[in-house]
């Protein structure tokens, strides 16, 4: 994988696909490259079409009409890249202020790249099934008139358990492959060093928002820049909690 001029990826042979969706939700950085990656997830159920379907809604924009959000590069759930916007911009994916490669910045939106990940999140078990935000088809009606969404439903296969914090849906190994090719070409372009690549959307809005999760954080990312880094600094990575189990 390289990254262009224009900061577009281009794959070379074997490596996932790369589909350009360009949007118009951009700005300019305030550093000349970006200087470190922010890992969001999609949440919902997803499936097939879902990742274009949602890259291509956000091609374009309304203002007072369309939820101002973008990002840079989706990785669907089989692995192939969407990307929207090159790496040399910024797009609309955290909107606060924040500490990234040692300096405070009031967006990081303005020196950062962001990744979405086709992942539908924290799960609930209700009776043997588990479900996927919203859970419910009536959600706001008293619990015991609750109903769980059959649309929310996600194959117990992908439910993994981590402990005291709850059930989470997996990333799938192309998911994780995939990354790991993005992260190497970035980190090969930008100079990143591996703390770089740690950041969560959950880390600038704790409030609001978990993305992307345990499962994310903890385990599958820190294989990848065990990876990626050529085991650098995996003693600290090996000592991190890798909680997540199969359910
Ligand atoms: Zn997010």
């Amino acid at each position: 994988m390289k990254v262009d001029n224009e900061g577009w990826l281009v794959p070379e042979g074997g490596e996932p696909r790369v589909v350009r969706l360009p949007t118009v939700r951009t700005y300019r950085l305030v550093v000349p490259a970006p200087l470190g990656i922010v890992w969001h997830w999609t949440s919902g159920r997803g499936g097939p079409g879902f990742a274009e379907r949602l890259c291509r809604r956000v091609q374009t924009y309304r203002r007072g009409i369309d939820r101002p959000a973008s990002w840079h590069v989706l990785i669907g759930r089989y692995g192939v890249i969407y990307q929207s916007a090159p790496l040399l911009v910024g797009t609309w994916h955290v909107g606060r202020p924040g500490v990234i490669s040692g300096q405070r910045f009031d967006n990081i939106n303005r020196v950062t790249i962001g990744c979405e990940l086709e992942n539908a999140g924290r799960l609930r078990k209700i009776g043997e099934r588990f479900y996927c935000w919203p859970f419910w088809t009536n959600p706001g009606a008293p619990a015991y008139e609750r109903r769980p969404d059959p649309r929310c439903a996600i194959d117990a296969g992908r439910a993994v358990v981590v402990q005291n914090q709850g059930i989470f849906d997996a990333f799938s190994s192309e998911q994780q492959a995939t990354a790991t090719v993005i992260l190497a070409a970035l980190v090969a372009r930008f100079g990143w060093a591996r703390q770089d690549c740690l950041h969560g959307h959950r880390d600038f809005d704790p409030k609001r928002k978990e993305d992307p999760g345990p499962v994310w954080a903890d385990a599958v990312l820190l294989q990848i820049l065990n990876h990626v880094f050529g085991g650098r600094d995996a003693a600290a990575a090996a000592s991190a909690p890798t909680a997540a189990q199969r359910g």
